[in-house]
């Protein structure tokens, strides 16, 4: 398992460097915003550990550039405790999760372990929520069995709502992933993508909830 460190606290490096490696990872550590953005643009890694204040690019810039490549790696943020707006920035930006400074290193660990399971089911070729399949090598879903009839664009859409089932999905989130496939994407449209989900799953056993203000949630009945 791989891991890219993005922290430029000296101290706070060190630290996670030793839990992490001790927890037989393998890591890689970087201080610098725009060295991490090039790293991440040429190197796999199964989890991103990301400080949001860094030198030469902060780390929500890093972010956004690493989800503009369709890069779907886990990244857990981390945030200075007075800056909510940057936890707020890193979730819409796709963050999967964020711990506020200082925190405990075994809390840390802890969703190390949670990311790296979550992002080896997102990994594999088929996604299952109820008796929803989804196979994102052959590009295709189907319900109970039977092939639904959606577009690539329908598909991508469907896999982000999979990926975080029973996890609010926020029109900034399916935006920017989305617009990483080359098209900026209004929310005109993502409803327009939505409804057309919805009539393709209205006769199973999940569905996608709108939640005001916040976004979408695909969940089982
Ligand atoms: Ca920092």
């Amino acid at each position: 398992m791989r891991v890219q460190v993005v922290e430029d606290d000296p101290v706070l490096s060190e630290g996670l460097l030793h839990i992490l490696r001790r927890a037989k990872y393998d890591v890689a550590h970087e201080d610098n915003g725009m060295r991490a953005d090039s790293l991440l643009a040429v190197q796999d890694f199964d989890l991103v550990i990301l400080d949001m204040g860094l030198p030469d690019m902060d780390g929500a810039e890093v972010l956004r550039r690493l989800r503009h490549r369709k890069k779907s790696v886990p990244v857990l943020i981390l945030t200075a405790r007075d800056k909510v707006q940057d936890r707020v920035l890193g979730l819409d930006m796709g963050a999967d999760d964020y711990l506020t400074k200082p925190f405990d290193l075994a809390e840390l660990e802890a969703r190390v372990r949670s990311l790296l399971r979550r992002g080896q089911t997102a990994g594999s070729a088929l996604l299952q929520v109820g008796t929803l399949s989804l196979d994102t090598v052959g590009h295709l879903a189907t319900l109970d069995g039977k092939a639904l009839d959606l577009s690539a664009r329908e598909l991508n859409v469907l896999e982000i709502l999979m990926l975080r089932a029973g996890r609010v999905v926020s029109k900034e989130q399916l935006a920017g992933q989305l617009s990483g496939l080359g098209e900026e994407i209004s929310d005109n449209a993502i409803e327009v993508y939505m409804h057309r989900l919805r009539k393709n799953l209205q006769s199973g056993d999940v569905s996608i909830r709108t939640m005001r203000g916040l976004g979408y949630m695909l969940e089982r009945q």
